[in-house]
């Protein structure tokens, strides 16, 4: 208890309410109907910052019914309407950005600059939607017989379920929740066991900017399965969008099958970052550092396998070192930090793991390699591992943590295969200078998502999702309504 309490303090809040615990259904924070609960922790420290409510089956059964119950009427609101409750939420997200990201912060470790980045990335998505809510046109169809009229309506999906990560414990939520509540879907949401806090701050801004009882649903658990199932199995669930592990992404959507949902899937990728020899290198390893390292490695779309052509490779691999090197490392509560811990022992063991497999088939070890501090220390340092191949697993395996292998290559056909040579296809990286290799490396990449001469490719505007194994559908964007939303033809006949 008094742990819990120094840890309050020290997050500084200056709205100690959006630090809640219990689950949040139909417009109430309550206990798990088993009145069980569970801990959450800081990665950092290891400190216990709350018991969280334990919810399961029975308790989504509940919040599904409330959001049924909320959706006949969310549905009757205009866009204008619905836009003007989600602008509102957005404008409560920016204003309360700082509490939002200390919240993120000591609960998933990222440095706090980035969790600022998170909270206004995130808050993003719901003013575009605010806007979006006004625009889920149909269309009017030239009729195939003279007496006939043809139009297409749209018509939000109704209740939505919702699984999120705790990679982007908030972003992930609003990227979900925006569109589907301004296509006037309502939403059950189950954030990760790691991260719950987050998604429920959210939900106090919600009540606040006046998002009715029911519409928006929380459910923090220890038990995952248990509310998947329920999701899955419910016929009142009409959606199912997910973000985690491709594994776990299978299995919902073989769930998901005995009831025909739509599903959104943003599964794992295996992103490869090609550098060609006319690239200017200082910026390609500027951005490699950035898409490698951001998250201390731990986001879907991070570069996982670096290929460098042959004539800058020593250069390159020399001067990507001496920059993963020079990260601050630490608590993400301190200025300056780059790099905090990873969010759990299991991951510290798995990209140690992935470490020793590389360097014993031969890759160079060009720095970190090992946690920072003690054993027990969920801070692992940023490694780079030259003269990476194919054999080892890190060029299979999503290595999801702060460590790049560097391939060489030869050719541009050479690279591309070895590019594409994964199940994976979600984001991809490169750079050089030749405009008509700039395209055709662009058109051959098998991925969701290409940049070129740069190291990022998540902005609200732009359609987010992989192909491949890497998931289906799109958020963000124009396009990113269009998941929640069901087209209905209507055919007039007799108009004669
Ligand atoms: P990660 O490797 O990023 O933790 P997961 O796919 O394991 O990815 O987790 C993503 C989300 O999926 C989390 O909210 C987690 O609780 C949830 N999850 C994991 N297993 C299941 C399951 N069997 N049913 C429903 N949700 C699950």
């Amino acid at each position: 208890m008094i742990r819990q309490t120094y840890i309050v303090i020290q997050m500084n809040l200056k709205r100690t309410d959006l630090l809640q615990k219990g689950a949040y259904i139909n417009g109430q924070f309550v206990q798990a109907d088993s009145a069980k609960t569970f801990p959450v922790y800081n990665p950092f420290s290891g400190e216990m910052i709350a018991e969280v409510a334990d919810c399961n089956g029975d308790d989504a059964k509940v919040a599904i019914d409330s959001a049924a119950v909320a959706f006949k009427i969310w549905r009757k609101f205009t866009g204008t309407k619905r836009g003007k409750i989600l602008r509102r939420w957005y404008e409560l997200q920016i204003e309360h950005a700082k509490d939002l990201a200390t919240i993120l912060t000591i609960e998933q470790g990222k440095p706090l600059a980035e969790s600022v980045g998170e909270i206004r990335y995130g808050a993003s998505f719901v003013e575009w939607f605010a806007e979006e809510a006004r625009r889920a046109y149909g269309d009017v169809i030239p009729g195939h017989q003279r007496d006939k009229r043809i139009m297409v309506i749209k018509q939000p999906v109704g209740v939505v379920a919702a699984i999120t990560p705790w990679n982007f414990p908030s972003a992930m939520i609003t990227r979900k929740v925006a569109p589907a509540l301004a296509a006037g879907c309502t939403v059950v949401i189950k954030p990760s066991e790691l991260t719950p806090l987050s998604a429920l701050a959210l939900a106090v801004l919600a009540t606040e900017a006046g998002i009715p009882p029911g519409v928006f649903n929380v459910l923090p658990t220890n038990d995952a399965p248990s509310i998947g199932n329920e999701m899955t199995s419910s016929r009142i669930v009409r959606k199912l969008s997910f973000t985690g592990s491709t594994a776990v992404g299978k299995l919902l959507l073989r769930q998901c099958a005995d009831t025909v949902k739509k599903v959104s899937m943003e599964l794992g990728g295996n992103a490869p970052f090609i550098v060609f020899d006319d690239a200017d290198i200082d910026k390609a390893v500027e951005g490699a550092i950035a898409s490698k390292f951001r998250n201390a490695g731990q986001t879907c779309v991070c570069t996982n396998r670096v290929f460098v052509q042959e004539g800058i490779y020593d250069e390159f691999i020399k001067k990507f070192a001496e920059a993963a090197e020079n990260q601050k490392i630490g608590d993400g509560l301190k200025d300056g930090v780059t790099i905090g811990p990873m969010v759990e022992e299991k991951a510290v063991a798995s990209v140690q793991h992935l470490v020793e497999d590389a360097i014993s088939q031969g890759a160079t070890q060009l720095c970190g390699g090992k946690r920072h501090g003690d054993k027990d220390s969920l801070i692992y340092l940023p490694t780079v591992l030259a003269h990476a191949t194919t054999e080892m697993k890190v060029f299979h395996t999503e290595i999801f943590g702060p460590v790049a292998p560097v391939f060489k290559f030869k050719t541009e056909e050479e690279v591309l295969r070895l590019a594409n040579d994964t199940p994976y296809g979600l984001a991809a990286y490169f750079y050089g200078r030749d405009y008509a290799r700039l395209w055709r490396v662009a058109e051959g990449l098998e991925y969701g998502m290409v940049a070129i001469n740069g190291s990022s490719v998540s902005t609200t505007v732009a359609p987010f999702g992989g192909i491949k194994e890497s998931g289906i559908g799109r958020e963000g964007s124009k396009y990113g309504l269009e998941e929640y939303l069901e087209m209905k033809q209507i055919m007039w006949a007799g108009i004669e």
